[in-house]
């Protein structure tokens, strides 16, 4: 086994029930490059951990551990913990990163507390200074940047989908078997497994690089069409405010905010959203943030890279037209 010599950064790619990894993996391995030598950690079923390991490759893992168990099928997340468990005690990494994804969220608290390491969470950045690592946060609906370090142990950050730019080059990996030994705990067990099927060839809000989304100036389900006609225009994903989720406009798996999904997508309409903390809350890291929102007043446009003072219903169909003509 060859072993480097750079500090490891110990990086855990979500991978979906067909062996693909998560959208999450190039941020999670650009993070890791910024501070360290990114290894990889795979846990998947029988027969996929080899294509998904190269594939890290090519989003820059140097390093890939790959554990295949058929409790991919079966468990909830202990199957991961203990697969992770076994590459952190193999490699002794500097750090630890894992998305900030729904069952990255699980597997880290779990992870945390079972190697006796501390936490840092929803982190949109990592880098390193003379006395270690440091994890970048944005908190408070964006409205404050926050470092954090641990100050023992190996810091567990989560980090927030699409909230790191970085990306590592690509590598021609050293892929290495975990010889998985699951641990037996107790652990939620899956009895039915359904892919929903795609609904519609938009992109995911989680980790879409565009967003549009619609407030309650959009005024109903109806015409939220407008919203979704745009987005598509632009090959965005679709969110909402949740008064637009509340009001039945669209479902809750659309909201975007501090009890809806987190977003940073490099481009961000709001369209008649007023701009509330708690919508802020979601998507204040966007790259370049758009509103055309009819009140001059509107919050939104304090964080607004760009604004439109006018009614969407106008504005909309101009831009939508605008950018049909653009790609004629
Ligand atoms: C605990 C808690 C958690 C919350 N979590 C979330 C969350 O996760 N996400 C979230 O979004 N909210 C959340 N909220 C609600 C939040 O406080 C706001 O109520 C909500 O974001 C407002 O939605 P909105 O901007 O669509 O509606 P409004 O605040 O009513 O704003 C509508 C905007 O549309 C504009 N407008 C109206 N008509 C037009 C038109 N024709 N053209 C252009 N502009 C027009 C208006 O000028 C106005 O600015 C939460 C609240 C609480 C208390």
């Amino acid at each position: 086994m060859t072993e480097l010599t750079i500090d490891p950064i110990l990086v855990l790619l979500d991978v979906s029930s067909t062996g693909e990894l998560a959208t999450s993996a190039a941020e999670l391995l650009g993070a890791a490059a910024r501070i360290g030598t990114p290894v990889a950690v795979i846990i998947t079923r029988p027969g996929h951990g080899q294509d998904a390991a190269m594939a890290a490759g090519v989003q820059g893992a140097q390093r890939v551990l790959v554990a295949e168990t058929p409790e991919v099928d079966s468990v909830l997340a202990a199957h991961i913990v203990d697969g992770l468990v076994l590459a952190y005690e193999r490699v002794n990494p500097s750090a630890v990163l894992i998305s900030n994804s729904i069952e990255g969220r699980d597997v880290a608290g779990r992870f945390a507390v079972r190697t006796q390491n501390a936490l840092a969470v929803d982190a949109v950045g990592v880098d390193c200074d003379d006395e270690g690592i440091i994890v970048h946060h944005s908190v408070y609906g964006g409205a404050y940047d926050v470092d954090s370090a641990v100050t023992f142990g190996t810091p567990v950050v989560t980090i927030r989908e699409g909230g790191v730019e970085d990306r590592a080059a690509a590598a021609n990996p050293i892929i290495e078997s975990l010889e998985y030994v699951g641990t037996g705990r107790r652990a939620a067990t899956i009895v039915s497994f359904a892919p929903e099927p795609a609904k519609s060839s938009r992109p995911s809000l989680r980790g879409a690089t565009r967003v549009v989304a619609g407030g309650r100036g959009v005024g109903s389900a109806e015409d939220f069409a407008l919203v979704e006609q745009l987005a598509d225009v632009l090959g965005a994903a679709v969110g909402a405010s949740r008064v637009a989720v509340d009001s039945g406009y669209v479902p809750h798996s659309y909201q975007v905010g501090q009890t809806g999904v987190s977003v940073s997508p490099q481009l961000y309409i709001a369209l008649g959203i007023s701009g509330a903390i708690q919508h802020r809350a979601g998507m204040q890291t966007a790259k370049t943030i758009v509103a055309i929102n009819k009140d001059p007043e509107a919050l939104i446009f304090e964080i607004a890279d760009f604004g439109v003072v006018g009614d969407l219903f106008t504005v909309v169909p101009q831009l939508v037209s605008a950018l049909i003509a653009t790609k004629d």
